[in-house]
């Protein structure tokens, strides 16, 4: 077997393509040697000896030896020196490096091969004993630390001591014997500690470095990075030993890092860091301030310390080549490394560059404007989740933060305003054109109204699925939950923090994005929804199969999504419009008259509402599909609650409050979610289904003549599980239809359909399908159903859950799609199977989750639907998804 590739002098025995075997770094490092880039000959020892390594007891292959030893001699013949010589001695790094980067294996050592008796043949070779002394150092401290395990600060005392009493200031300020004293100590240090001299054989030390390498791929830390990750453990980790070259030897040496565009805004400039007269990782390690590559950066940075373009301008000529080819050979921005020793330039390091999303939505875009890469790849590279980043305001990164607590977060983005604790208030405060952050213990749903008023929603209890989580999420708004360090105080109106003190009307700054709450109003950076993204969205549509629609029920949320690019509304909740205003008090006169007559009175005051609701939606889409879906929530969540709420009932319906307080009570369920709600309610009370299709035939009746398009709803019959219930509330729907067509004198052309969220409708979807024209798979509740949870009550042991592997991801956050998504394809087939053309959508949180979109393209659904704010997220995974 094969064991060790090696590379340099313009060739290698890998590529780029072998990454699996080689790792990143030494595939990417053969890669540039076969374009002729100089690089440092070496060689890499492939993943497969760890793997081997691992499986028999920490040994190797018996060919692995003298596979070392050619490849060893053949970077001694290229560089014309030989390792353990003691005239013209071969240093080398060696350097892990698995096929993706991982933080948990072993750092790099540099300057291997230096003992005693090599060190002064350095010295003699480069001319300069300083340089020698100093690298000699640099390696034990490396060597000791990261392969012996003695703490480097140990190493750092030693010479913070020597600096003291010597009067040297900086490191460059020792000499020669300086460090070769410094070394004495040092060799001292580790025997101390070891009970071992410090290792001279060059041999020696390349195999403990090596064997260094393998043991750590079985460090704790890796291996907990490897399951957070879902990377296998038997990946196994290569091992690259590559000549030294060095940065350390003068003035005209030096070391950086560099990325081909700027990481951080995407911008197409060389962007780095480097520092002259130093090694490896001095440019990180922060022990001098790094001097920008560029002229144009050190100007942009008010800096006066020389940039690479002016020091050294030859080696950058020829970096910044070598930079456009690497860029144009990988088609992507490149991370590089770097070191010129004595004018002459090296490249250690190539690969893909980390990117925020603004980044890497601008490179995407740029590339393929630039031919550099195709639409489609332009699609590929921009991960959908990071998309939301963008789409909201957020905290200006140079902006100060006086942060005094932090939550969860819950829904992204930046808002500022002054503290209210009522939704009451915030709704005052905004018709007054006053901002406000609503501040809640937690958030139920008759707070809808002041969600809406605020700019921003802070909680102090509550998980990531809470109430005021989700429906933040589903309005777009920034919200932080469950901030428990803050405490409210709703009776002196304040809210406490480890003694600050805050009172309503102070104003503050929630980030939804990182869950921080701050005192006063912070600058804001605004969404970019033009340029770059446009294109990008654009491209996207182009690729993607599955229609995107949104949720929405207010005038607000419908502009919002078609601004965002919603081909149609996939679930409009009824029930949130019966919260606003006076409305629920014609709502709950509905809920609590005992016999037909008196909820008809009751709904024929709703009608005009939701009628009016209704016009204004299918105006604002234009002729676009629109799937309202009738009353779905428990009457429970209705019924009044406080005496002054009964009270205001009962004066309304001429009743006594006794009366209705005992009718509230006998309307209380003990498990609403399973309870009297969904086209149980519209069974048992026909009169609703029929006064919501009346307002949705007459609203479409309405919209058609001011929009000249003729509109097409789709009635939605929520939590069907037998088909005797949808037959049921159908004929209803059917025969207002007629009523409406006759009164009007028009025809509307409408589908009746069903939310499909019992697994009893997924596996008599077949029967179901008789009836119902098109599927929408309400996924939350059908993921309540499946795992017989109630989302409310969840966080309590699904937090639990995650931590233990019991389940690996929220089911309400990404689709359960083993045990969720059976049933869906169940659903699916089966009422296709019954009937040809049959609409299938998603509506519920899933449908703007990228990984739950992924599944929905694999189940073949013809849209997913979900919250306004998504949309853009969901266009780009679904044309992920297809391509
Ligand atoms: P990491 O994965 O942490 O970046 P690397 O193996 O890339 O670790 O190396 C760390 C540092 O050492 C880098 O700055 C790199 O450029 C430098 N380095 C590695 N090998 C050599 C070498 N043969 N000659 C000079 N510098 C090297
Ligand atoms: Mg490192
Ligand atoms: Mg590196």
């Amino acid at each position: 077997t094969k064991w060790v590739f090696g590379f340099g002098d313009g060739k290698a025995e890998g590529t780029a393509g072998m990454r699996n075997l080689l790792g990143g770094k030494g595939a990417n490092l053969a890669e540039m040697s076969n374009l002729g880039l100089p690089v440092p000959p070496g060689f890499t020892i492939t993943t497969e000896v760890c793997t081997w390594f691992d499986s028999h007891d920490k040994t190797y292959p018996d060919e692995l030896r003298a596979q070392v030893d050619a490849a060893l001699d053949e970077v001694g013949r290229i560089t014309g020196r030989r390792f353990g010589d003691t005239s013209n001695p071969l240093l080398v790094s060696v350097r892990s490096g698995a096929r993706v980067s991982m933080p948990g294996m072993m750092d790099t050592v540099l300057n291997l091969g230096l003992n005693d008796e090599t060190v002064p043949a350095l010295a003699a070779a480069a001319g300069d004993p300083r340089f020698a002394y100093d690298s000699y150092r640099r390696f034990i401290q490396m060597y000791s630390d990261v392969v012996m395990g003695l703490d480097h600060h140990a190493f750092e005392e030693i010479l913070e001591e020597f600096k003291n009493e010597h009067g040297r200031d900086l490191d460059t300020d020792l000499t020669a014997d300086d460090w070769q004293q410094v070394i004495a100590s040092y060799k001292a240090l580790v025997e101390d500690e070891l009970g071992t001299p410090f290792p001279q054989d060059p041999h020696e030390q390349l195999w403990g470095a090596i064997g260094a390498v393998f043991l750590s791929w079985e460090s704790a830390r890796a291996i907990t990075y490897r399951r957070l990750h879902d990377i296998p453990n038997d990946w196994g980790t290569a091992v690259n030993v590559q000549a030294m070259v060095f940065g350390n030897m003068g003035e005209d040496s030096a070391t950086g890092v560099a990325f081909t565009r700027n990481p951080s805004t995407g911008e197409k400039a060389l962007y780095g860091e480097f520092l002259i007269n130093a090694q490896g990782e001095d440019v990180v390690a922060g022990i001098r301030t790094p001097q920008d590559i560029t002229e144009a950066a050190r100007i942009a940075a008010g800096s006066d310390a020389l940039s690479l373009e002016k020091a050294m301008p030859e080696a950058f000529a020829q970096f910044t080549e070598i930079c456009d080819r690497l860029e144009g050979h990988y088609r992507d921005m490149q991370d590089l490394e770097f070191t010129i020793e004595r004018g002459r330039l090296w490249m250690l390091q190539t690969r893909s560059g980390k990117r925020t999303a603004r980044a890497a939505l601008k490179i995407a875009v740029e590339m393929a404007d630039e031919g550099l890469i195709t639409t489609e790849e332009a699609v590929m590279r921009v991960d959908p989740a990071a998309l939301d980043q963008l789409l909201h305001p957020m905290i200006d990164p140079a902006a100060e933060r006086d942060v005094i607590a932090t939550g969860l977060p819950a829904s992204p983005g930046a808002a500022s305003g002054a503290i209210v604790f009522s939704s009451d208030e915030a709704e005052e405060a905004k018709a007054a054109g006053r901002k406000v952050i609503l501040v809640r213990v937690e958030t139920s749903p008759e707070d809808i109204h002041g969600m809406h008023a605020a700019e921003g929603i802070l909680t102090t209890r509550g998980g990531m699925t809470s109430h005021a989580a989700v429906v933040a999420r589903g309005m777009g708004k920034p919200c932080v939950s469950g901030a428990g360090a803050l405490r409210i105080d709703y009776r002196t109106a304040t809210l406490t923090v480890s003694g600050r003190k805050l009172a309503k009307g102070d104003v503050i700054t929630i980030d939804g994005t990182t869950g921080q709450v701050l005192v006063g109003e912070v600058a804001m950076l605004q969404p970019e929804m033009s340029g770059e993204f446009a294109r990008l969205m654009e491209w996207a549509d182009a690729h993607r199969r599955m229609a995107v629609r949104t949720n929405a029920e207010t005038p607000a949320d419908a502009r919002a999504a078609r601004g965002f690019g919603a081909e149609g509304i996939g679930l409009c909740r009824t029930e949130h419009m019966f919260f606003e205003g006076e409305r629920i008090v014609a709502v709950r006169e509905m809920i609590l008259s005992e016999t037909e007559q008196g909820r008809r009175a009751a709904l024929d005051k709703l009608l005009p509402m939701q009628r009016g609701d209704f016009t204004e939606l299918f105006e604002i889409m234009q002729g676009l599909p629109v799937t309202i879906r009738l009353l779905d929530p428990p009457l429970h969540e209705f019924l009044p609650h406080s005496e002054e709420e009964i009270a205001e009932v009962a004066a309304v319906m001429g009743v006594d409050s006794e009366v209705l307080r005992q009718r509230a009570h006998d309307l209380n369920e003990f498990n609403p979610m399973l309870g009297h709600r969904g086209c149980r309610l519209l069974v048992t009370y026909p009169e609703i289904a029929e006064m919501q299709a009346r307002a949705i035939f007459e609203g479409a009746v309405a919209a058609g003549k001011t929009t000249g398009s003729p509109v097409t709803p789709e009635i939605m019959v929520p939590l069907v599980g037998v088909k005797a219930e949808l037959d049921l509330v159908r004929a209803r729907i059917d025969a207002m239809a007629k009523a409406v067509a006759q009164e009007t004198g028009i025809t509307i052309d409408y589908q009746v359909g069903t939310m499909i969220e019992l697994p009893r409708a997924c596996l008599r979807a077949g029967e179901i399908a008789e009836t119902a024209e098109f599927f929408s798979f309400g996924t939350n509740d059908l993921t309540q159903t499946t795992f017989g949870i109630s989302r409310d009550d969840a966080a309590s042991f699904l937090g639990p859950y995650q931590r233990m592997g019991v389940i690996e991801r929220d089911p309400f956050v990404s689709l359960d799609q083993e045990g969720v998504g059976e049933l869906i394809r169940i659903g699916a087939e089966r009422g296709r199977a019954a009937r040809a053309g049959l609409k299938l959508g998603i509506c519920g949180e899933h449908g703007g989750d990228p990984a739950s979109i992924t599944f929905c393209e694999s189940v073949g659904l013809d849209y997913v639907s979900c919250s306004p704010f998504r949309v853009p997220i969901a266009r780009l995974a679904a044309a992920q998804a297809a391509l």
